[in-house]
């Protein structure tokens, strides 16, 4: 599965706030994201995510034209 920092995961599961929907915040062994609804943050293995993700939205749908030098893929 594509994933990429900033990408908002929608799941199949709602959280208790209502919303499906989270921002990736770091990529790695473990997955960071904060619910989109309450702003409530999450780590855990990208396996146990990717089981309850329906749709992955990206948001940088920009014009290749405007190309920016920030690396999605960053490690640290
Ligand atoms: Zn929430």
């Amino acid at each position: 599965m594509d994933i990429q920092i900033g990408d908002v995961l929608t799941m199949k599961k709602p959280h208790p706030c209502g919303s499906k929907d989270w921002q990736v915040l770091r990529i790695g062994a473990d997955f960071k994201l904060r619910c989109c609804g309450c702003g409530h943050e999450v780590m855990g293995p990208r396996a146990k995510f990717e089981k309850n993700v329906r749709q992955v939205k990206r948001q940088s749908a920009a014009s290749p034209a405007a190309a920016s030098p920030d690396r999605p893929e960053e490690k640290g």
